[in-house]
């Protein structure tokens, strides 16, 4: 480019100037132009979905239909004075705001002062608001004021990532349109097109590659190309495969397959070398990690029987996935993914990617089989309670420590609280997460839930049901989920989730935790949250003193504790007294886990 400044971006110069052009979103392609064409336009659209889909490149395709003096089966012509205005970005009556910049309460006043002003030069005055779920609270409800009378011109689109974050009440003024993630093989012929456009030469299998790595995102996927494009300035005009795989800071394909097959067969030395290969050829140790979670991902998948067109990236990496997820086992898979997952948040945060890497594939090639450990332990349990292999193994397979050491010393009696522990805290996990019958208000709350994140949303999780009368919720836990309430009573947690439950009702809310009695569905023994709650602590509960040797009879006397020390010929040491009340096993083996094990992660 003779004139640097002159210089538009790949993702620019090629963005989609009519309906048609949106690649990979037909459906909402077709409704708009439906729409306008047949005069059926309503006020207020919110789009929807990943970035780099086409969201505000259709808002802008919108504004031009609308506008277009010589518009086509809804598609504007392109040509005319007003379509070239809005092109450029030049015209005053198509305006953008951008939210993640301009969130606050003035922006919006703004906003509403403006609208009631006539379009400048045309019939319409469309207002794209992007990322609009960033705006605040009071933004918001000005925002809604316009939205629930917008003069007859103004037309609003708002497009957003993180639709669940706005309030209802905004959600139901707009028509939705859900935009989806582009395909694979979609980004890749529009891909070629532009590399065509340009004069290159870009190898097929280095455009897939693109394609694949940008996920759905045609504008990451352009983007891409351009560094490629970078590359082949000056006299190299042929792009290869390589040449992705070194700004991409990915492997080899078959690389890291063969890094998968040192895994699997838990040989250290073979896939530390295939790690530094990948090194050592430009790829950096996080991109590597990430085509492993990839590979291993496909194994998991490929190994319960799903086929190639459910594989993510690369479908072969030059192994049969279906074999080695075979040869590893579920559980293991399951703990290796988990692993990488864990190590790569760890890379995000460290300057030692290397290191944590190579941690991350030694522990890999020590993990025990933990399928044969299930079985084990699948042993022990009493038939009524056994479930679907699968779900227990999630629950209860993480990779800790505490597990190696489980399997590594079974025959040690030291062990036998803490694997007699372990199983039945796997049950009380199990039911005491299994949602109940979704009710509207049970399913805000647990959307709440995973705004505030953390630990917070997995205790919310926990609800056994919920209740809503008007800005009140009440929230009903399972018997065993006392630290479930305790957490969520707690002031900075209440006043977390009250913000929360407001964000998503578009009202300000009150809550309360309360226990249900145990074998009961009913509601009493609440445990008040302490901020705005209305409902009453009912009677304490009775505290049951138990001397160290009932409570070492009654742990004997269990089922599935003479299980465990039969299967893993162990002995009883040490019984720790409960924390909470005794009253049944469960809450026994629960209380045992909290006192004897140590948090393990690895
Ligand atoms: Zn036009």
């Amino acid at each position: 480019m003779a004139d640097p400044a002159a210089y538009q971006v790949v993702a620019r110069r090629y963005r989609p100037q009519q309906f048609a052009d949106l690649i990979g979103q037909e459906h909402v392609a077709r409704g708009l132009a439906g729409a306008i064409d047949s005069g059926r336009v309503g006020h207020a659209y919110l789009f929807t979905g990943a970035r780099g889909v086409g969201k505000t490149s259709a808002a802008r395709i919108y504004a031009k239909a609308l506008e277009c003096t010589n518009r086509k089966s809804g598609e504007p012509c392109n040509l005319c004075e007003r379509c070239q205005a809005i092109s450029a970005g030049q015209d005053v009556d198509v305006i953008e705001i951008d939210a993640a910049s301009n969130r606050g309460i003035d922006e919006i006043r703004q906003l509403r002062q403006n609208v009631a002003v006539r379009p400048a030069s045309g019939n319409h005055k469309t207002y794209i608001i992007d990322e609009v779920h960033m705006l605040t609270r009071e933004a918001f409800n000005a925002l809604l004021k316009t939205l629930e009378e917008p003069p007859p011109h103004v037309k609003f689109v708002l497009c957003t990532t993180e639709p669940e974050k706005l309030p209802i009440t905004i959600l139901s003024r707009c028509q939705r349109f859900d935009f989806q993630s582009v395909d694979t093989v979609a980004i890749a012929q529009r891909l070629a097109q532009i590399v065509e456009s340009e004069g290159l030469t870009v190898a097929p299998a280095a455009l897939e590659l693109i394609a694949r790595r940008a996920a759905g995102s045609m504008r990451d996927s352009q983007s891409l190309l351009e560094q490629l494009f970078g590359i082949a300035a000056g006299d190299k005009k042929n792009i290869e495969l390589e040449d992705v795989h070194a700004i991409t800071g990915t492997g080899k394909d078959e690389k890291v397959g063969e890094l998968a097959q040192a895994l699997i067969n838990r040989d250290s030395p073979a896939a530390l070398s295939a790690l530094h290969e990948c090194l050592t050829q430009g790829a950096d140790a996080g991109g590597v990690l990430e085509q492993l979670l990839t590979a291993l991902r496909n194994c998991l998948v490929a190994s319960v029987g799903c086929g190639p067109e459910t594989f993510i990236g690369s479908t072969s990496c030059g192994v049969d996935f279906a074999e080695l997820g075979k040869q590893a086992g579920t559980a293991t898979m399951l703990a290796m993914l988990q692993i990488i997952d864990h190590s790569l948040a760890r890379m995000r945060l460290s300057t030692h990617t290397t290191v944590l890497a190579e941690m991350a594939i030694v522990r890999l090639a020590a993990l025990e089989d933990l399928d044969n450990l299930s079985e084990i332990i699948s042993g022990i349990q009493p038939t009524e309670e056994k479930k679907q292999p699968l779900r227990h193994e999630k629950k209860k397979l993480t990779p800790t420590t505490n597990q190696k050491a489980d399997k590594a010393d079974q025959t040690a009696p030291a062990t036998s609280s803490s694997v007699k522990a372990k199983t039945p805290n796997s049950w009380t996990a199990d039911k005491t997460t299994t949602p109940s019958v979704g009710a509207e208000p049970l399913v805000i709350w647990k959307n709440a839930g995973e705004l505030v994140g953390g630990l917070a949303s997995d205790f919310a999780a926990m609800a056994a049901s919920v209740s809503q009368e008007a800005s009140h919720f009440k929230i009903e836990f399972p018997a065993s989920a006392g630290s479930a309430t305790a957490f969520l009573s707690r002031n900075e947690i209440t006043k977390q989730f009250q913000s929360a439950l407001e964000t998503l009702t578009g009202q300000s809310c009150r809550y309360s935790v309360v226990l249900q009695e145990k074998g009961t569905t009913n509601s009493s023994g609440s445990i008040p949250a302490q901020n705005g709650s209305s409902s009453k602590p009912s009677t304490p509960s009775k505290k049951t003193v138990i001397s160290s040797a009932g409570l070492l009879k009654e742990t004997v006397q269990n089922p599935l504790v003479s299980h465990a020390l039969t299967t893993f010929d162990a002995a009883i040491r040490k019984v720790d007294p409960p924390r909470k009340p005794v009253n049944s096993h469960q809450d026994m083996g629960e209380a045992e886990e909290t006192n004897t094990e140590e948090s393990g992660a690895t």
